[in-house]
């Protein structure tokens, strides 16, 4: 294993604090800033087993992909848990009571996925420390978790025994911003991939039994609305189904007293009930395998590493100067952002065939012919780009981009006027001297 864990977004006295040259270094890597993102992350109260579970997916990720510090790595291996007394390694988790770390953790290595569709990705893996104990508030709950959902295309969250009404309350982020993404622009994509909860030490495998499965009709009867819901009930539960494109549900037996309680347990595999082993060795593949790998994606817009870098550090900004994160601000500045890039995209392409014609100009019609030309071209760009928000954001910016061309304008069609003036009056001199000679 060659990696080491990040602690790159910190929660310190209620703030976020980022270390942007450490993110900077994961998402713009030069085998990564090209790639299609995907992030996986884990998320719930701490010592319920969180990182002991990444401490196993990452044993299958390096089984199965090559990393940006191995990438030559033999891939493939089916004997992926390794030898049964082999300590895990990976992300710090540790028996006792006292949380080490508050924040998001990133895997220092991240694994380079081949899909099935031909496209290159990268696999970037996160822990969260922190969340849902004492001695967080829920306002920092609520933007941990906020940011995590913003960020990944698969969330998991970690959950002991069942799924109460207050871990679908965790979610409300999610659903305020499915619900204002879909107020606005009337489109049919769901506004972030997939959610999975995990459910430990699940204790009723009789009425749904242990895995994918079993989870499924757990998370179905838990999702359901029934008619004696009060309003708030009913409507936490149709806006989570509108949050995500995929929701899932993993049951996760018991693992066994020295995994629970063996304050000198060092997590190799040996000692995990059957049942629980079984289980592990089923659901990590079905979240990791690479059909079932998803790309992340921000209001419809496919992420490399270095869009993700973008966006994710404007949004550790809104979360660093804000109490109080407003779902509506991160939609209108990922639509700013994205907006603002096409328009100058756009202006560069009206630009440069201006640069490129502007010297062989003779006269006014040449100077009409350019402006409409490079104007046209630039505008229809914009209009066959693929666009974020609602038709009435992009009318906005293609009236930004519309005027910011008027305006440029201005100044070379002056200029060159006053050259063709000049050449002309030169002319008319030089055939009056020609006359009077
Ligand atoms: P985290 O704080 O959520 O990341 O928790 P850790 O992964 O550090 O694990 C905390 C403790 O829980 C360790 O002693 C693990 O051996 C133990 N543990 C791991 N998985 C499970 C599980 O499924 N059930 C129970 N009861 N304990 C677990």
């Amino acid at each position: 294993m060659s990696g080491e864990p990040l602690n790159i977004v910190r929660f310190v006295n209620s703030k976020v604090e980022y270390d942007k040259g450490a993110l900077e270094g994961l998402l713009l890597h030069p085998d990564v800033k090209d790639r299609k993102l995907i992030f996986i992350s884990i998320v719930g109260a701490f010592r319920r087993g969180k990182s002991f579970f990444l401490g196993y997916c990452l044993r299958y990720l390096y089984a199965h992909y090559k990393s940006i510090k191995n990438p030559h790595n033999l891939i493939n291996n089916p004997n992926w848990m390794g030898a049964a007394d082999t300590p895990l390694q990976g992300f710090t988790w540790r028996s006792g009571t006292q949380r080490d770390t508050t924040g998001i953790i990133f895997w220092s290595d991240v694994f380079l996925v081949d899909l099935p569709n031909g496209e290159k990705a990268a696999m970037i893996i996160a822990d969260s420390q922190g969340l849902f104990d004492t001695e967080t508030s829920t306002a920092d709950n609520s933007k941990i978790f906020s940011l995590v959902t913003l960020m990944t295309s698969m969330e998991i969250l970690n959950l002991q025994g069942i799924i109460q009404e207050d871990h679908l309350q965790y979610l409300q982020f999610a659903t305020e911003y499915a619900k204002f993404t879909t107020n606005q622009s009337g489109q049919s994509q769901k506004p972030f991939q997939n959610f999975m909860f995990l459910i430990r030490d699940w204790s009723n495998p009789d009425e749904y039994p242990f895995g994918y499965e079993g989870g499924r009709k757990y998370l179905d009867e838990i999702l359901v609305v029934k008619p004696h819901h009060p309003a708030e009930l009913k409507s936490v539960r149709e806006y989570i189904k509108s949050s995500f494109d995929k929701l899932t549900c993993s049951l996760l037996p018991y693992p066994g007293k020295t995994v629970a309680r063996d304050s000198n347990y060092d997590g190799r595999w040996a000692p995990m009930d059957e049942d629980f082993l079984n289980e592990l060795k089923l659901l990590i593949p079905k979240l990791l395998s690479v059909e079932h790998l998803t790309t992340k994606k921000i209001n419809g817009i496919d992420m490399t590493g270095a869009l993700a870098n973008e966006y994710f550090q404007q949004f550790l900004n809104i979360f660093q100067s804000s109490t109080v994160v407003q779902p509506q601000s991160i939609y209108e500045t990922t639509i700013d952002k994205f907006m603002t890039s096409l328009v100058n995209r756009c202006f560069d392409i009206y630009k440069n065939f201006v640069n490129n014609s502007v010297n062989g100009i003779q006269n006014e019609d040449q100077i009409n012919n350019v402006f409409n030309t490079s104007k046209g071209s630039a505008m229809s760009t914009f209009d066959n780009e693929k666009k974020m928000g609602s038709p009435a954001h992009a009318a906005n910016y293609r009236a930004i981009l519309n005027t910011r061309i008027d305006n440029d304008s201005v100044g070379w069609k002056g200029t060159t006027m006053a050259k063709i003036l000049k050449v002309r009056e030169d002319q008319r001199r030089a055939e009056e001297a020609a006359r009077e000679a």
